[in-house]
């Protein structure tokens, strides 16, 4: 099978075919810099990071764009509100940003572009969408609001399947906003006290929202681009507006986006995450609770598209999990060593079929593992295999004979999963690299066991054996070496 997804456009399951072979131009929509963000923000930011890992171990040269909202009503009235400037207040949470993305082992975009850095940019856009007959100015004493002329462009509604009559009854207008329809959308606001403004064609001002994902997509990725994804949330009008605004500056000759892919919210008692519901919890306190693999695991471990609920079951289930994948992991490391240490437990010129009965299921584990992910990035699908791989493991491991073809292949795929999901903690880059250093350390005790129990220093030994005991690891001692566990 090859990798499909379901496309919020279409509303139809679609082979993925990229514009460019080889090539994913992907924009994920990115957090409002205004406070930390809450673990319903999260999953995106986890998802479609991991997402960006699988199509990159198949294959695909992935750029991917996640923008930083640094300028709105949000920054504007929480600088205000500090006696901070909105530029401040961006730096700070930008950075704290940083830290709690990485703490949960999300990857840094490779792109990660900033609205205020993008303001000639975003002038030359809206340029484009006047010129085009989509937008026009409205007078606020010596600057000028720009909007959006919605009814100018009829495809509209296209991604949230809404007419525009049906929009006209739910739309509304501010005070002090005088669009000429209810419909119509801010492209550039005119300055005002108390605000951050910059020089631009129509007077001192700043960008509306959407427009500056329009200007970034198509300066960091062109015109048209593979994927753009985001909370279910940004679809309308958010999305919507994206789509209008693209499409009307570039005379709708090309389809902004190919792919639209959207999250289900997190929620928490039945009820959307949300900084305005009041019933949010920071990443950053999720991360005082629950080990960031714990909290990647259960994000992952229901198809991006669902809905999912916040419990504390949920996650010590996760916790759970993760643990049994590491000990699997730990356990293939300490035979792996022990195998080392002892040579090849196979003597040359046997038949090993219980080893080609463990290679060819693991094989066919590894295939469902990416026919999961292949059909509409399905991650729950994939963690089952994921676990039915760790069972064949532990299986294997229990057995007398072992050889170093069956470790190394079980190794590889433990490897394969952890690049994809981060949920082992593996690799450096992984928040478990502590977890990692006390399996070290711990390798370190039972090296030095052994050359006590050499030199018949037996107290020594048993000492060692007890310190680890304390700490919940027993010891195993089998004919290839000893192995360990945590109880
Ligand atoms: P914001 O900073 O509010 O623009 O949100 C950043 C990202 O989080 C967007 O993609 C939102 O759609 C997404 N998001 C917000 N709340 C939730 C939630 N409860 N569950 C899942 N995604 C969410
Ligand atoms: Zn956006």
């Amino acid at each position: 099978m090859s990798l499909s997804f379901y496309n919020d456009l279409t509303r139809k399951k679609e082979p993925f075919v990229p514009i460019s072979e080889g090539k994913v131009s992907f924009y994920s929509c990115g957090p409002t810099v205004y406070d930390y963000f809450h673990i319903g923000n999260a999953r995106p930011f986890i998802v479609f990071d991991v997402l960006r890992r699988y199509m990159e171990s198949i294959g695909y040269d992935v750029t991917f764009v996640q923008n930083f909202t640094d300028v709105d009503d949000k920054m504007i009235n929480r600088a205000n509100a500090e006696g901070i400037t909105v530029a401040q207040l961006a730096e700070r949470f930008i950075a704290e940003y940083h830290k709690d993305a990485a703490a949960l082992g999300i990857r840094p975009a490779t792109i990660a572009p900033r609205a205020t850095e993008h303001i000639g940019e975003i002038i030359e856009i809206i340029r484009r969408i006047i010129d085009n007959g989509h937008a026009y100015t409205v007078p606020v004493g010596a600057d000028n609001d720009v909007y959006f002329d919605v009814r100018s462009y009829p495809p509209y509604g296209k991604l949230s399947r809404q007419s525009l009559d049906e929009l006209e009854a739910g739309a509304r207008v501010d005070v002090g906003e005088s669009k000429r329809d209810p419909l119509d959308f801010a492209l550039w606001k005119a300055a005002k006290p108390g605000e951050p403004s910059w020089e631009s064609p129509w007077g001192r001002g700043r960008p509306g929202w959407h427009i500056e994902c329009s200007a970034m997509s198509s300066k960091y990725l062109g015109d048209s681009i593979d994927i753009h994804s985001g909370g279910a949330d940004l679809i309308f009008p958010h999305h919507e507006n994206e789509i209008a605004q693209s499409e009307a500056a570039n005379g709708g000759e090309k389809p902004f986006v190919h792919t639209w892919l959207h999250n289900g919210f997190l929620l928490i008692n039945k009820e959307k995450m949300s900084k305005s519901l009041g019933n949010f919890m920071t990443a950053r306190a999720a991360l005082e609770k629950y080990p960031p693999l714990a909290i990647r695991l259960f994000m992952l471990s229901a198809h991006y598209r669902s809905p999912i609920n916040f419990a504390p079951e949920g996650l010590e289930q996760a916790a759970g999990g993760v643990e049994r994948l590491r000990n699997c992991w730990s356990a293939v490391e300490s035979a792996k060593d022990s195998a080392a240490a002892v040579g090849d437990s196979h003597p040359q010129g046997d038949s090993h079929p219980q080893d080609d009965a463990f290679l060819t299921t693991l094989a066919e584990i590894d295939r469902r593992f990416h026919e999961a992910l292949d059909d509409d990035f399905n991650t729950a699908a994939a963690l089952g295999a994921v676990f039915d791989a760790v069972t064949l493991i532990n299986t294997y491991l229990r057995g007398e004979e072992k050889s170093a073809a069956c470790l190394e292949a079980a190794e590889a795929a433990m490897r394969r999963f952890d690049d994809i999901m981060g949920v082992i903690g593996i690799t450096d880059e992984n928040p478990a690299e502590s977890q990692d250093a006390e399996a070290k350390e711990i390798r370190r005790l039972i090296d030095e066991r052994e050359e006590a129990r050499r030199a018949k220093d037996f107290a020594r030994a048993d000492e060692i054996r007890d310190a680890l005991a304390a700490r919940g690891i027993t010891l195993e001692d089998t004919r290839h070496g000893t192995t360990w566990k945590r109880k």
